[in-house]
């Protein structure tokens, strides 16, 4: 051992922060910003599951749970997710957030140098838990209408693929999958013999264009070989609580539930208790709430940049001013006070950016307004 930090893995020294960390230590200098770069929800959890949570605590129930989860809710949700697959949804495990369920799931599928497709803009963690656990992601280009190309993704299969990954609605770019595009992945699933992943953790917050909200299509009422992931980070912004959950084939719920017995353990076992009373509470309001800021933030942004209208979550990605990368618009917005995040921290590219609605009207229009006098 030479240098001060020659015990750290590789592994871990393998993940590069570097793009996020920037826009964190700039974001760091600033003294009020208009931060449209957060990936939550900006309301607060709704009362009744607050009251739920001090309850259970006080109850004395601070201790573990089953490592599959608090049977309660492992059942509401088992009824809730069969009755509306149409289908026996599978057994459910409660996870440390969708994050944990990722990791578990990966985990349990992928083993060195095995490998995943999935749409590049992605999800960050996607391929950093793949290198993780030494699989390899095979991503699938999807510029400029981030649209599920069933010929693109097919190309990139080898028989090395066991995972194909969909995100709908996606972060970053607030596309959801049509159901034709769903019935495609279904196929080449099918056709490969792959396990979706399906990660529908903004599964709630879905306006698509034509009226009549709905849930976003899915591929697990069609295709059995679908891990089903959800949560309550988003849905009730409970992002620091910890909650999600998965639901799908038996026999990969037990792989995963093991390795939740060596790493999680289990997930908060108060919050599981008010996880249970959240799903009662309406969060229309939310909802509408946030379809009305995607038509703000469109409007407000179209009038300078190329946008894809998302139907979902709360993000919405257009494209950088030209001669400019993402990173070096990014840096100049931040220069005059407003918060994005470059794409290259979600792809390959470097040419657009990502910007979170979940801000107050105000904000969000100071924000756009800003950003459109930069372009
Ligand atoms: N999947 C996607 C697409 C996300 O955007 C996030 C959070 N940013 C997660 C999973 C993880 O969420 P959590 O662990 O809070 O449930």
């Amino acid at each position: 051992m030479s240098g001060s930090s020659d015990y750290l893995s590789r592994r871990a020294k393998g993940i590069d922060a570097s793009g996020i960390r920037k826009v964190f230590d700039l974001a760091a200098k600033l003294k009020d910003p208009i931060n449209l770069s957060i990936g939550l929800p900006d309301f607060d959890v709704p009362e009744p599951a607050k009251a739920a949570a001090i309850e259970a605590i006080r109850a004395g129930h601070n201790r573990y749970t089953p490592t599959q989860g608090f049977e309660p809710l492992r059942q509401r949700l088992r009824k809730d997710l069969s009755a509306e697959l149409g289908r026996d949804a599978g057994e459910v495990l409660i996870t440390s957030g969708v994050s944990g369920a990722l990791l578990l799931a990966i985990l349990a599928v992928i083993d060195p140098g095995d490998e995943a497709v999935f749409l590049d803009p992605y999800f960050v963690m996607y391929k950093q838990l793949l290198a993780l656990a030494g699989g390899q992601a095979a991503l699938v280009d999807s510029y400029p209408d981030f649209r599920f190309h069933a010929d693109r993704v097919e190309q990139a299969i080898t028989p090395r693929t066991k995972l194909l990954m969909l995100n709908s609605p996606s972060n970053p770019t607030g596309v959801a999958m049509s159901r034709q595009e769903i019935e495609s992945a279904v196929a080449v699933a099918r056709k490969h013999e792959l396990l979706i992943l399906s990660d529908e953790i903004y599964e709630p917050f879905f306006y698509p264009n034509a009226e009549g909200a709905g849930r976003p299509p899915s591929p697990a009422p069609l295709y059995e070989k679908t891990l089903l992931l959800r949560g309550f980070s988003k849905s009730h912004a409970m992002t620091g609580w910890r909650l999600g959950y998965a639901a799908g084939p038996a026999e990969l719920i037990a792989e995963m539930a093991k390795l939740q017995q060596y790493t999680f353990v289990c997930a908060p076992s108060p919050f599981q208790e008010a996880a249970l009373k959240a799903l009662d509470v309406p969060m229309d309001k939310a909802v509408a709430d946030y379809r009305r800021k995607r038509d703000l933030a469109c409007q407000l942004l179209s009038r300078k940049f190329e946008v894809v209208r998302p139907e979902g979550a709360f993000y919405v990605f257009p494209k950088a001013p030209a001669g400019l990368t993402a990173t070096e618009f990014v840096a100049r917005a931040i220069e005059h006070n407003v918060l994005v995040i470059p794409g290259s921290v979600f792809s390959r590219r470097d040419t657009h950016f990502r910007l979170s609605y979940a801000a107050a009207d105000e904000k969000l229009q100071q924000g756009c307004d800003i950003l459109c006098s930069l372009a």
